[in-house]
C-alpha cells in the first residue's frame, strides 16, 4: 500500500475544504486549532496502471498550514509532519510521499533526529520526498511545452527560481546534461549555495529575481515560498513560459497576457481515472487524473515494489535516478501536464 501526506495551501483554504470533507467542527476554527489538530486519513485510493496492475493507497492530511511557518509556529509545524509520518506507518503503509512543505520541513528542521513518535519508531525507508519524479516531470514540461509556445530551447534563456533547492538543483543538472539549452539563470537568496551550484554545473549566471525575469524565455518556479510573489507581465519577454512548480504557488498574480503562458509545474496526468476524491480539494482541472508528481512517485514505487526512500536528503538527485523514475512513470501511464 502507498500513502500520501499532504496539506492545504492556507488557513482560508483549509476552512473551506473542512466542511466539504465532512469535518464541520474544523471549518470555523483559527490557526491555533489547526496547530493542535491530529493527522487524519481522509481518503482511500485505488490506482490502475495502463499495464492493468491495481494498487491501493491512503491520503493522510497532516493539518500543517504554511501560516505556521510564517508566524514562527515551528514546533507545531514539525509536530504535524512527524505525527503524520507515524500515522501513515501505524496504518501499515509501505511507501509514503511527503507532499508540499512536508519534506522541506523534515529537512530544514533535521527531523531525522526524531525517530520516536510516542510508541512508533519511524522507519525512514518507508518515506520518499517524491522530488526525483517532480524534477523529472518539470524537465519534461520544459522540453515538451517550449516548442508548443514557439520557444527554441537551444536559444532559450531559462531562469530557475529556487535553483539551489532539492528540485531546482535537479532541474538544473538535467537541463545542463540532457538538453541543449541556451542559457541558465540561477536564482535564490543564499549566495554561497548559488556559487557551489554554478561550480558543479560549470555554467549558469547568478542573478536577482528582478534582473533575471525580463531576460528569460522560460521561468521555472521551484522556490519554497509560503506566499506567492506578484509579477507584472509587462516586464516579461513575449513569448514567455512560466512553469510554477511551487505548492503553494510561487506566483500570486493571475497572469492574463496573450503571450505569457503559465503551466502548473510538477503536475502529472494519468491515462486512466483514479478512484479518489482528494484532488478535488486542491483545484486540479481534471481531478480524477491530475496530481502532484511527488504523490505519483509513491504510486510508482508501490507499482514497482521499490520499497525504499527513493528520494531522500537534500540535493542528491542524479540525472540517472530521474531517468529511472521517468521510465516507470511512462510505463504506468503518467505524463506531464502540458496545457497552460
Ligand atoms: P527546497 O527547500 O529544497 O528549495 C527551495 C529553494 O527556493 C532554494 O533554492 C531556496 O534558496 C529558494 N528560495 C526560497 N525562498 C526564496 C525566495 N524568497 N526567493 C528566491 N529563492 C527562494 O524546496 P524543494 O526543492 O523541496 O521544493 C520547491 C517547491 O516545490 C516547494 O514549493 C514545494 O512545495 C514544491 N513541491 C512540488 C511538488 C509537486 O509534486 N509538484 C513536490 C514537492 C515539492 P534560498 O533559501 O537560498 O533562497
Amino acid at each position: 500500500m502507498f500513502g500520501l501526506i499532504g496539506h492545504l495551501t492556507s488557513l482560508e483554504h483549509a476552512q473551506l475544504v473542512a466542511r466539504d470533507l465532512g469535518y464541520p467542527e474544523y471549518a470555523d476554527q483559527g490557526l491555533d486549532f489547526w496547530c493542535s489538530a491530529p493527522p487524519q486519513i481522509v481518503d482511500d485510493i485505488t490506482v490502475t496502471s495502463i499495464t492493468g496492475q491495481k494498487i491501493q493507497g491512503k491520503y493522510v492530511e497532516s493539518c500543517f498550514l504554511p501560516e505556521m511557518l510564517a508566524t514562527r509556529r515551528i514546533k507545531a509545524a514539525t509536530r504535524k509532519i512527524v505525527n503524520a509520518m507515524a500515522h501513515a506507518q501505524k496504518h501499515g503503509i509501505n511507501i509514503t510521499a511527503l507532499g508540499g512543505f512536508s519534506s522541506i520541513i523534515f529537512e530544514n528542521f533535521n527531523l531525522n533526529q526524531i525517530q520516536q513518535v510516542r510508541n512508533v519508531t519511524l522507519e525512514f525507508e518507508r518515506f520518499t520526498t517524491g522530488n526525483t519524479h517532480t524534477a523529472y516531470i518539470i524537465c519534461k514540461q520544459v522540453e515538451q511545452a517550449a516548442p508548443q509556445y514557439g520557444i527554441d530551447l537551444a536559444k532559450a534563456t531559462i531562469a530557475v527560481c529556487g535553483a539551489t533547492g532539492d528540485i531546482g538543483s535537479a532541474v538544473c543538472r538535467w537541463l545542463n546534461a540532457r538538453t541543449d539549452v541556451g542559457e541558465l539563470l540561477l536564482i535564490a537568496r543564499n549566495q554561497e549555495r548559488l556559487q557551489d551550484l554554478q561550480a558543479e554545473l560549470g555554467r549558469g549566471k547568478i542573478m536577482d529575481l528582478s534582473e533575471a525575469l525580463p531576460q528569460a524565455d522560460i521561468i521555472v518556479w521551484v522556490a519554497s515560498m509560503p506566499k506567492g510573489v506578484e509579477i507584472d507581465p509587462a516586464t516579461l519577454k513575449k513569448p514567455c513560459l512560466l512553469i510554477d512548480g511551487g505548492y503553494p504557488k510561487n506566483l500570486a498574480t493571475k497572469i492574463q497576457s496573450p503571450d505569457v503562458f503559465v503551466l502548473n509545474g510538477g503536475i502529472v496526468e494519468h491515462s486512466l481515472d483514479i478512484d479518489w476524491k482528494i484532488m478535488n480539494i486542491v483545484n486540479m482541472d481534471v481531478p480524477a487524473r491530475q496530481l502532484f508528481a511527488c504523490f505519483a512517485e509513491s504510486m510508482l514505487l508501490e507499482f514497482e515494489k521499490w520499497y525504499t526512500n527513493f528520494s531522500w536528503g537534500r540535493n542528491r538527485i542524479t540525472v540517472e535516478k530521474m531517468e529511472q523514475i521517468g521510465q516507470v512513470s511512462v510505463k504506468h501511464g503518467f505524463r506531464p501536464l502540458l496545457v497552460a
